[in-house]
């Protein structure tokens, strides 16, 4: 699928970037939700994770983890994020595999909040989710 990341990818929309290989590339994110806010992007475009081959994955990794320590460097922040959304359902807008590295500071209005069911959840439920997990691998 053609999307605004091919496009930087072609050098046919500007983008900062930070790092190219064979493989990879990664540039300032647009919104700039923080100072040094970084996406990292496979060249080839898998939709999301789910659709990006296990070997591919590795080479988005290495570089996400190479960066993140570049973005630490350049910026020591309080802390980074590194999240990927994966589908509309999860937040996705750019439908070619990315993921975010999103330097921390204090009171930089981002909130990502987990609700902790813990109390809700029966003890056997958690047997019956990670089978569920162990059988899909
Ligand atoms: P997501 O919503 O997780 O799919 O992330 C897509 C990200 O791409 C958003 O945070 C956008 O701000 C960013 N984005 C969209 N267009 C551009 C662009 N031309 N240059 C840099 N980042 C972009």
């Amino acid at each position: 699928m053609q999307t605004v990341f091919s496009k930087i990818i072609a050098r046919e929309v500007p983008a900062h970037i930070v790092y190219e290989d064979d493989d990879v590339i990664a540039f300032l994110d647009i919104i700039q939700a923080t100072k040094g806010h970084t996406l990292v992007c496979l060249k080839e475009p898998f939709v999301d994770m789910m659709d990006t081959p296990d070997e591919k994955a590795a080479r988005l990794f290495k570089v996400v983890n190479r960066l993140t320590k570049a973005v630490d460097q350049a910026f020591k922040p309080e802390g980074i994020t590194v999240i990927s959304n994966n589908r509309a359902g999860a937040g996705q807008t750019v439908f070619h595999v990315h993921i975010h590295i999103i330097p921390r500071y204090e009171t930089d209005g981002v909130t990502i909040k987990v609700k902790n069911h813990v109390h809700e959840t029966d003890p056997d439920a958690y047997h019956k989710r990670a089978e569920a997990i162990r059988k899909a691998l």
